[in-house]
């Protein structure tokens, strides 16, 4: 798969210059279509980015304020981050993970799972967004189930965890059925990228 099909680059430049100046009337109008909750498209958001009008923009920050508390309501979750392995094949710049980073990689075995869960455990954690690179070969698909199998399993004195997030490469609709048969709770998945000008 090329980077064209992943993001379109030239389509996303030509969507922001079609949608410069909008109207406040469209704007208005896709506001009241994001409260629908169904989603909006790529011009829609266009418009939205290139708004300047400072009332629509606060008309903007109420919607969207609004929509979170009905989606989320006030409350703050707590997670722990655990980093299973810094083995990867890619390379962004920004990530001590990266391809070329000559530092020697790590990969945990099940037994330091355990160890670590047990620490995250008696520190009151419940949940852990599960980490790690994206190397089919070293971090397979079964590699994560097994910690996620362990993760489970370990109890200490002070409770357990309850919800495991993981944020991996994007997979298989199999394995992604293996992830939901193994319990977890959200599957996370960011598209990185940069501004390719900024970073020539
Ligand atoms: S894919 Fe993720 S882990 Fe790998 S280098 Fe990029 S940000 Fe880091």
């Amino acid at each position: 798969m090329n980077t064209k099909e992943v993001i379109d680059e030239e389509a996303i430049w030509e969507i922001l210059e079609e949608t410069k100046n909008p109207v406040p009337k469209t704007v208005l109008g896709i506001l009241d279509k994001a409260q629908l909750k169904e989603g909006l498209n790529l011009t829609d958001v266009g418009s939205l980015l290139n708004t300047q009008d400072s009332a629509i923009i606060g008309k903007m920050f109420e919607i969207s304020g609004r929509i979170k508390d009905e989606i989320y309501g006030e409350r703050l979750v707590f997670f722990a981050p655990l980093y299973l392995s810094s083995y990867c094949v890619n390379d962004c710049d920004y990530c001590g993970f990266h391809h070329r980073n000559p530092e020697a990689r790590k990969k945990l075995t099940l037994e330091e799972i355990a160890e670590q869960v047990k620490v995250l455990e008696n520190m009151g954690h419940k949940r852990i967004l599960l980490e790690a690179g994206e190397d089919p070969n070293e971090n397979p698909i079964d590699y994560v189930l097994d910690a996620l199998r362990t993760i489970y399993s370990t109890k200490s004195g002070k409770g357990e965890i309850r919800r495991v997030n993981v944020n991996i490469a994007a997979t298989s609709v199999d394995d992604y059925r293996k992830l939901k048969a193994a319990g977890i709770g959200t599957y996370q998945l960011f598209q990185e990228t940069y501004h390719r000008e900024t970073d020539a």
